[in-house]
């Protein structure tokens, strides 16, 4: 039977599922489509940083700095136990290329154009306070330094889960190792040929818009569906790895923005689930799927600026705990006058409507935007959904999220354990799990997950493959070979049904 939807999104990222929830809360009826798990693509290699983009005041983007800064203030106070605020340390070098004068300007600007409370301004350090505040930091060349704020996501692979979680609770559906395999043109919608990757079953579904949000590939499904739009993305792959944390190094609370050494590019090294998450590079691949893997130089690269800036640490490769290589969705130079350096490539986003594009009526694609700008990113797609489809414009539409409104936590007070994954109502779901199930049996001593997490992933998360739950449902990176085992236990004892992710066809 063809199923019929108002809105049909392919890719479940973190920009298709912010549209899916809500336009289905705006009452549309609406399917996402993911060919893979949902928050598998761009979105789980970010830097895991909900910011207003600092860097990009450089670039005049005073606009995005501004919209980014106020979807931070509502991400925080939205999503309390994923997104919190941290004081970040901004070193100033006298061999880098960042003079204190041009970082103190664009500070002061970032404040002004914040002016959030949950969110303390930046301040100046001295050599000295830098020192104290940070001895494990390297002081050779240290002129002084600036305190500042911004927002760390603990978990893009959760607000992911939430999303598909607020897609559903507005009678929305999401289908995850689904892929569109061809898709037609009727007189009022588009007709789409959709495959179950695990199981092989086929579908045909309607639609009355359709929007492409498949990150980085999006040119490529344009290609596989035979929709004549030209070059839309022209990405840049950026790579992370993850370090332990040591005394001599980074600490818990150690978030460093510094120009790199070697070329004065910036670069983040961020504390992050006990681990030390340093990143990223920023190198064009466009449109050339061989370019989509790092090169040796990269981690070579990452290493040397870490031990840079904490040269007690003495960080080697062998101790490279996790690497992550993602490509950024950004727009092709058709769309965005902007060029340069990777870096000065615009991060902003755009609504690519086909109808004038490539004849395509109803049809269009989300390209470019960022993890941070996901909420507003939906509200112009939602706009658009409605001019296409002709419902009146909702006034009452708009997220409202008052600067001074209460802090939801206190700086220091950030959630741990089952908290920091949890929102309120699944932790009161998992506490109530019948003990019959042992779900409160841990999966894997001494690792702290249960029993209970598994089955939640399955029945109330969409999870479908063993990685869906150990790493984007758990969220355990590096990849744990006994959680894997136990995971697939737990599956076969409790008649899941989940398969392991290479079992999964790569041609539909
Ligand atoms: C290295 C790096 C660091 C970054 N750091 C930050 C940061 O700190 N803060 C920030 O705000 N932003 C950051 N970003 C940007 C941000 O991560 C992305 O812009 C954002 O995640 C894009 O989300 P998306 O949903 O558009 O794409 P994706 O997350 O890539 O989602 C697209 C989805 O489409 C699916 N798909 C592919 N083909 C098909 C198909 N045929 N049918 C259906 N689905 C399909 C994919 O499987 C994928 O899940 C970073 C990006 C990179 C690469």
């Amino acid at each position: 039977m063809t199923r019929r939807f108002d809105v049909v999104v392919l890719g479940g990222g973190v920009n298709g599922l912010g549209v899916g929830a809500l336009a289905a809360r705006r009452g549309y009826s609406v399917l996402v489509l993911e060919r893979a798990d949902i928050g598998s693509g761009t979105t789980s290699a970010s830097s895991r940083l909900i910011h207003g983009g600092l860097r990009y005041l450089q670039h005049g983007e005073f606009g995005l700095v501004r919209e980014s800064l106020r979807e931070r203030a509502w991400l925080t106070r939205t999503y309390p136990h994923l997104v919190r605020p941290v004081r970040f340390l901004l070193p100033i070098y006298g061999d880098r290329r960042l003079p204190a004068w041009k970082a103190g300007a664009g500070l002061g600007l970032y404040d002004l154009l914040a002016r959030d409370r949950l969110f303390p301004r930046s301040e100046l350090l001295s050599r000295r306070s830098i020192g104290l505040l940070r001895p494990e930091l390297n002081t050779h060349g240290l002129r002084c330094g600036f305190a500042y704020s911004d927002g760390q996501i603990t978990s893009p692979e959760r607000l992911c889960v939430e999303l598909r979680g607020e897609l559903l609770q507005s009678h929305g559906a999401c289908r995850t190792y689904h892929e569109t395999v061809w898709v037609r043109r009727e007189q009022d919608g588009w007709r789409l040929g959709v495959v179950d990757r695990i199981t092989g079953a086929e579908l045909e579904i309607e639609a009355r818009v359709v929007l492409n949000a498949a990150g980085p590939w999006i040119d490529a499904v344009n290609r596989a569906l035979g929709i004549p739009a030209p070059k839309l993305i022209g990405g840049t792959r950026g790579s992370h790895l993850v370090l332990p944390q040591r005394p001599a190094g980074p600490g818990p609370g150690s978030f460093c923005y510094a120009p790199a050494r070697t070329d004065g590019r910036p670069f983040f090294i961020l504390p992050w689930d006990g681990r030390v998450l340093v990143g990223t590079t920023d190198i064009s691949v466009d449109g050339n799927p061989a370019g989509w893997s790092a090169e040796p130089w990269e981690w070579e690269y990452l290493l040397k600026e870490t031990n840079s800036l904490f040269p007690e640490a003495g960080f080697e490769e062998h101790e490279v705990e996790y690497r992550t290589v993602g490509v950024r969705p950004l727009a092709a130079s058709t769309l965005s006058s902007r060029s340069g350096s990777t870096g000065g490539l615009t991060r902003r986003h755009f609504l690519v409507d086909y109808g004038q594009l490539a004849h395509a009526p109803g049809m269009a694609a989300m390209v470019g935007g960022k993890l941070t700008t996901f909420g507003s990113f939906a509200d112009e797609c939602v706009r658009w959904i409605d001019d296409t489809l002709g419902t009146p414009a909702d006034p009452g539409r708009h997220r409202h999220f008052p600067m001074d409104s209460p802090s939801p936590f206190a700086l220091r007070d950030a959630p741990e354990g089952l908290a920091a994954r949890y929102p309120p109502e699944v932790l009161d779901a998992l506490d109530q799990m019948t003990i019959g199930e042992g779900s409160n049996r841990r999966l894997a001593p001494p690792l702290p997950y249960r029993v209970g997490e598994v089955l939640h992933a399955v029945r109330a998360e969409g999870a479908r493959t063993v990685e869906d739950v150990m790493l984007r449902r758990l969220v355990v990176l590096p990849p744990n070979d006994m959680l894997r085992t136990a995971i697939r236990t737990v599956s076969k004892t409790h008649q899941l049904g989940l398969v392991d992710e290479g079992s999964i066809r790569e041609e539909t």
